[in-house]
């Protein structure tokens, strides 16, 4: 191993945060008056179109989850149903989502899974009578091992999901029980061994740079993890930056040991990578890695989301957010204000936004890893970008390889790096205020600096 030279690096230090959706909203005069008006107009032509659900139930709660959820949910279950299935109503009536066919469907959360098999099948009819699907699309479930029954799954199944994430987070005894998280090892190799019976896309999310935690501890719960025979795993790095503030608490108080600093996040990067690509896995985006003899072995809703300007997600349930080509709007986030406002207008917009950002596709491309020249071209954008672009290149982090652009493998530990660099001054900037206002609930210093590495 080699010591690199402080100057040599490309970056001094990681961002506090990573970028989640492009670009960010802000509360504007919009309301949902102009969302209906906008969806009067026709989608265009170009780009993946997906549909996003969000069920915010949870039956625990995990000490680290920033989502937006709740327990003690058998009262509001049915009403929350009946609420999203009106709200899908009234988006795919509307001329906008008449003309186009998904390429994909997400069912998230909270736990998706909570839903009896009889709300699953509400929720398939309705999306099987009022949308249009593209042949072979893609639709996953996320389901949570203790929840996902035999006769959950099977009404998954025969609603048309074909792929099923899995949010285990970690094998690990000891981040099990910090984390609140109560499925035993047991429970969920049962739940795979269920889910084989009906589905043959298995993803799996897992964290790792959790507090203490060490490169052999992640290697244990990725080889638990290629064990079971997952087809693919989404493994991502703990944002402490956005965890509960409880979870913040009891690292300021030392009752958790504090997150890895720089120099470990990069080593711990370098060696989820290792691993999985060793076992087969082929990375698909920087932290999604798919077996290549899997029948899935592209991950479609992630393309639209992390995709262009033209890529849309339309987004259903509490909290929702729509990527929209011109519009972007996010719905409210508490169960009584979504119901509310659906049963009045049918949809339930609390933000909205002009969006035109044809840049998205080039802020993701690290996150993506690879973008066709001829797709930034063709967005006709800056000069500025394609000065960043050159100095990404010079500096090694980036390749050009036919009509294509690559991250290295030298740019990975930088990708974020990278993503902030290429926001736009405004959105750079509330990036900023967003990650320093959110570091000041934790209180303590986390060590991003990169002093050196080896
Ligand atoms: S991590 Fe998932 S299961 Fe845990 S509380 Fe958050 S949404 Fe619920």
């Amino acid at each position: 191993m080699t010591q690199l030279d402080k100057k040599e690096l490309p970056f001094v230090s990681l961002p506090k945060m990573w970028i989640y959706l492009y670009p960010y909203l802000q509360r504007t005069e919009l309301s949902v008056n102009d969302v209906r008006k906008f969806l009067q107009q026709p989608a265009p032509e170009r780009g993946k179109k997906t549909l996003y659900m969000h069920v915010p139930f949870c039956d625990t709660i995990c000490t680290f989850c920033p989502f937006v959820r709740s327990t003690n949910y058998q009262d509001k279950l049915q009403p929350y149903v009946d609420a999203l299935i009106k709200e899908l109503k009234a988006i795919a009536s509307t001329p906008r989502i008449q003309g186009v066919a998904l390429d994909a469907i997400f069912v998230g959360g909270g736990t998706p899974s909570v839903l009896s098999p009889d709300q699953i099948h509400q929720i398939g009819e309705t999306i099987h009578r009022h949308f249009k699907l593209k042949p072979g699309f893609e639709w996953t479930f996320e389901v949570e091992a203790k929840s996902a029954t035999e006769d959950k799954l099977r009404a998954m199944a025969e609603n048309g999901v074909n792929r099923i994430s899995f949010g285990v987070q970690t094998f690990n005894p000891k981040f099990r029980k910090l984390f609140n998280l109560t499925a035993s090892h047991d429970e969920i190799k049962r739940t795979r061994e269920l889910a084989g019976k009906y589905f043959k896309g298995f993803n799996m999310d897992l964290l790792y740079q959790l507090p203490g935690q060490t490169v052999d501890e992640i290697h244990e719960d990725l080889q638990h993890a290629v064990e079971l025979n997952t087809t693919s795993i989404d493994a991502y790095p703990l944002d402490y930056t956005i965890t509960s503030k409880g979870f913040l608490q009891q690292i300021k108080k030392d009752r958790i040991p504090k997150p890895p600093n720089a120099h470990e996040k990069v080593e711990q990067q370098e060696a989820v990578t290792h691993f999985l690509v060793e076992h087969g896995y082929k990375q698909e985006f920087i932290y999604t890695f798919i077996r290549q003899d899997a029948e899935h072995r592209r991950f479609v809703f992630g393309e639209t989301l992390y995709g262009h300007y033209e890529d849309e997600c339309i987004g259903a349930g509490l909290s929702a957010f729509s990527y929209q080509a011109g519009m972007a709007y996010r719905n409210f986030d508490t169960v009584e204000q979504y119901i509310r406002a659906v049963e009045t207008n049918g949809l339930s917009v609390d933000v909205a936004n002009e969006y035109h950002a044809r840049e998205k596709g080039l802020i993701y491309f690290p996150k993506r890893m690879v973008i066709d020249i001829e797709d930034i071209d063709r967005l006709e954008l800056d000069a500025h970008y394609y000065e960043l672009l050159d100095q990404f290149e010079e500096k090694g982090l980036i390749v050009r390889e036919g009509n294509q652009i690559r991250l290295t493998r030298e740019g990975q530990p930088w990708y974020m790096n990278m993503m902030v660099e290429m926001l736009p001054d405004r959105t750079r900037n509330l990036h900023e205020r967003i990650a320093s206002t959110l570091n000041e609930r934790a209180d303590f210093t986390f060590d991003e600096e990169l002093i050196m590495f080896t």
